[in-house]
């Protein structure tokens, strides 16, 4: 293939790509505008209904906005062969390929970084403002994002320059070589996650002994389950929207509460919770989404495996000859609507997940507990209560309420 035609074919999909999504979003905002539907009357009073529509219009509208700009500058980039450019910027002062590659990839993301902070500022203290939700200031705002260079630049550096050393001492066969590795460091960061890196931006702290505790312990003990960390995290520094996750396996495995969502849940409501983060333990779902996220990894290692060295994708993307980091760009955006069909599955998965876990929690704890404090949940983070289903097929993680609340009713 000529890098020309190489060339037009990642135009064309990112074109696809942004014009599907503003189809999605066009979409999901038109649907949130329609009455509220009469399982859903009840649970949202009629302020806080509007109240939600608004925040769903906003976001949206800011999104057309923030990603119609990134969509303008990166296909301009794309177009006009920045990328070459930056390359041969760099070429006379960084002869070594892997700093030159390594200073490319750190250029590109502090820049795109940087055009990203005004929308980030918008977002964070004009919309989640508004809507009530923002506990972040300017001096975290900071902070976050010094930490969040540094562990990137270490991370990302590393994990870069190990690729960078495979790609050119083994070839093709680099890519079970560097699936290894990504299989290594995938199983470190799950395990330590919650312990190493999470500490650096929030407070973890055990849950203290109390009702709650007891409340936890006591429903363990009930269904088996070998409680060895609660914690609770301080969301609260950053936003008043609560959550609660399952991270680790094996010893490491650890149940973390917002301190938010302690806050505003009943002690029945919390167990009922923690019943659905247990769920998704009880049914592998922690196991079976870090063993299908390798075998992705290893299958789009593999195909990069065949493009990689194809010189004509540096050509197409404005370089003279093979540059592997080029490539890499390259490799990434014709992997596109692999990524979307993969990404497609796993939320399906996720969906269904959700589902098990759901009803593993009402099983266990009284079955009224997990949909009240769903519906708590949805109405204090000014969740959309109505998406459009395809928007839910494309981009959810999670089913809508109203399909977790009809779900749990069987
Ligand atoms: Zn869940």
């Amino acid at each position: 293939m000529t890098p020309e035609t190489i060339l037009l074919i990642l135009i064309i999909l990112s074109i696809a790509n942004y014009g599907f999504d503003i189809v999605l979003e066009a979409l999901n905002l038109k649907e949130g505008k329609k009455a509220l539907p009469k399982e859903a009357q009840g649970i949202y009073e009629t302020e806080k209904y509007d109240k939600s529509m608004e925040y769903q219009a906003v976001q949206t509208k800011f999104g057309f906005v923030s990603g119609g700009l990134s969509f303008i500058i990166s296909i301009l980039f794309l177009a006009f062969g920045g990328f070459g450019w930056l390359n041969s910027v760099l070429e006379p002062h960084i002869i070594d390929d892997a700093f030159r590659a390594l200073a490319f990839f750190g250029i590109l993301f502090i820049a795109s970084d940087l055009m990203g902070i005004p929308f980030q500022l918008y977002s964070t203290f004009v919309i989640e403002e508004k809507f009530g939700f923002n506990k972040t200031t300017p001096k975290l705002f900071i902070l976050d994002k010094l930490k969040g260079y540094g562990l990137g630049a270490i991370l990302g550096g590393v994990l870069l320059y190990v690729l960078l050393f495979l790609l050119t001492s083994l070839g093709v066969q680099f890519w079970w070589v560097f699936w290894l590795v990504i299989t290594l460091f995938m199983l470190f960061m799950n395990m330590f996650y919650t312990t190493l890196f999470m500490p650096l931006f929030n407070k973890l702290s055990p849950l203290e002994d109390g009702e709650l505790r007891t409340a936890i312990e006591v429903y363990s003990k009930k269904v088996n389950f070998p409680l060895t960390n609660i914690f609770v995290i301080d969301g609260s520094k950053r936003s008043s929207k609560a959550n609660a996750f399952f991270s680790g396996f094996g010893k490491k495995k650890k149940v973390v509460l917002y301190d938010t969502l302690i806050e505003n849940h009943s002690i029945k409501e919390l167990v009922a919770i923690f019943a659905h983060e247990v769920g998704h333990y009880k049914k592998k779902h922690i196991i079976g989404s870090l063993v299908s996220s390798i075998l992705q990894t290893g299958a789009m290692l593999y195909i990069m495996s065949l493009f990689i060295f194809n010189e004509n994708l540096s050509v197409a993307l404005g370089a003279n000859n093979l540059q592997l980091h080029l490539n890499l760009i390259a490799f990434t955006m014709l992997y596109t609507p692999i990524s979307f069909i993969t990404g497609i599955l796993s939320n399906v998965v996720s969906r269904k997940n959700e589902f098990e876990a759901d009803y593993f929690a009402i099983e266990s704890t009284n079955p009224t507990d997990l949909p009240l404090a769903l519906k708590k949940l949805s109405v204090d983070n000014l969740s959309n209560l109505q998406p459009h289903p395809t928007y839910v097929f494309f981009h959810y993680s999670h089913p809508p309420l109203l399909k977790r609340l009809e779900a749990m009713k069987r």
